[in-house]
C-alpha cells in the first residue's frame, strides 16, 4: 500500500475508534510472522517488527508504526492515557476512595469484552471500540480500561485489608 493511502487508513481508523492512539513504548525485534495492525500484511523476518502494548498487543511494521505513531499526535494530551502508568492510575484511585467518587469494589468480579462506546469509570476517558474493557458487576454498571480495572482492583484490596476490623458486625443494617 503506498504511503498517502496507508496514512489515511490509520487517520481514518483512528477517528473511528478502530485503531487505538498509538503509544509511545514499543519493543522492536525480528519479524516473527505476525500481521501487521496497520498494512494488514505478514512482518516477516527480515523486517523490524514493533510489539506495542497498549489495551491490547499488536504487531506492526517499523515505517507502519512511523505513520501510526505520527497520526495519533493529535491524540496525545486529549486524555492522556499514553502519558499514565498503573502507578498514576492507583494515584488517581487512592484520591477518588478519598473523596468519594469511586466505591472501592467489594468483589474482582467483572467481564472483560470489547470496548464499547463508553467513559472510563476510573480516569473519565473515553473507551476506543478496539480496546478491551471491563465491565464490572453490580450496579450501577461501570465500563473501564483494562489497566484502569486492575489499578481500581489492587486499591479496593488494599483498602479492604485497612477496613477490615476484627469488630466488625455481622448485621451493617441499622434501620
Ligand atoms: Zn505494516
Ligand atoms: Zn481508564
Amino acid at each position: 500500500m503506498p504511503q498517502i493511502a496507508l496514512r489515511q487508513t490509520v487517520r481514518e481508523r483512528l477517528a473511528s475508534g478502530w485503531l487505538f492512539p498509538a503509544p509511545h513504548k514499543v519493543w522492536a525485534g525480528k519479524g516473527t510472522g505476525h500481521v501487521c495492525v496497520v498494512c494488514g500484511t505478514t512482518i516477516t523476518p527480515s523486517e523490524v517488527e514493533n510489539e506495542v502494548d497498549g489495551p491490547v498487543t499488536v504487531w506492526t511494521h517499523l515505517p507502519c508504526y512511523s505513520i501510526w505513531r505520527e497520526e495519533s499526535k493529535p491524540y496525545d494530551g486529549a486524555d492522556g492515557t499514553d502519558r499514565i502508568d498503573l502507578g498514576d492510575l492507583r494515584q488517581i484511585v487512592r484520591l477518588r476512595f478519598a473523596n468519594g467518587t469511586l466505591p472501592v469494589l467489594p468483589h474482582d468480579e467483572s467481564w472483560t469484552g470489547r470496548g464499547v462506546s463508553d467513559l472510563c469509570g476510573v480516569c473519565s476517558s473515553p473507551i476506543f471500540a478496539a480496546e478491551s474493557s471491563q465491565e464490572v458487576i453490580g450496579a450501577p454498571r461501570v465500563h473501564t480500561h483494562l489497566v484502569c480495572y486492575r489499578a481500581w482492583l489492587l486499591e479496593s484490596i488494599a483498602s479492604r485489608q485497612v477496613d477490615e476490623r476484627p469488630s466488625a458486625e455481622p448485621h451493617a443494617d441499622d434501620s
